[in-house]
């Protein structure tokens, strides 16, 4: 099995995934892979995916599982993730998160853990629309949110159940939680 630090990031949109997932991969010096980053690239591209990724991205919908998939194939098997990875955005439901379990195995490798970033629905309304990100307007942040909860929710009791997750509270200023998650690396 290829050695590295190999992290799932969980968490409702505007929860601060992005940020913190950005810290921690540059500090283990491994690729930050976020799937609504490739997405907006692809879409302000206009590649092949972009196009059929738009609508569902505007409206606050999961772009359909065929398209992400493929996606994420790809991009664990370039030479960069060779070594370790965060995930951020990815797995966003069940069955996303059964794909990526044989994927790794596919690819020998094994994921260390998820981590939960756990923030209220009333923080997150305010961060959201604070942001500003095309994205970011009142009827699709409450369609995300609602998405988050009936989708990607479930994923957090898959990683429970397998004895995969550690949850860190991310209402709180960004180093606080930066810390607790570097002390989640550790222990
Ligand atoms: P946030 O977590 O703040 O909503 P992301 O950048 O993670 O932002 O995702 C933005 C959008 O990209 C999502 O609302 C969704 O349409 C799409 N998306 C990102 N990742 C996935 C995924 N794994 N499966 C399906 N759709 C995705």
């Amino acid at each position: 099995m290829a050695q590295g630090t190999r992290l799932i990031f969980l968490g409702p949109p505007g929860a601060g995934k992005g940020t913190q997932a950005q810290v921690l991969a540059a500090d283990c010096k491994i690729p930050h892979i976020s799937t609504g980053e490739i997405l907006r690239q692809a879409i302000s591209d206009k590649t092949v995916l972009g196009i059929k990724a738009k609508g569902f991205v505007d409206k606050g919908e999961l772009v359909p599982d065929n398209l992400i998939l493929d996606l994420i194939r790809e991009r664990l098997k370039q030479a960069d993730a060779a070594d370790g990875w965060i995930l951020d955005g990815f797995p966003r439901n069940v069955s996303q998160a059964e794909f990526l379990g044989v994927l790794l195995n596919e690819l020998e490798q094994s994921c260390d853990f998820a981590i939960n970033l756990e923030v209220s629905d009333d923080v997150l309304i305010d961060r959201l629309l604070g942001r500003g990100r095309k994205d970011d307007n009142r009827s699709t942040i409450a369609r995300r949110l609602e998405v988050y909860h009936e989708q990607t929710a479930p994923v957090i009791h898959f990683y429970e159940s397998q004895d995969a997750l550690k949850s860190v509270d991310g209402d709180r200023p960004m180093d606080e939680v930066t810390e607790a998650l570097k002390a989640c690396l550790v222990n």
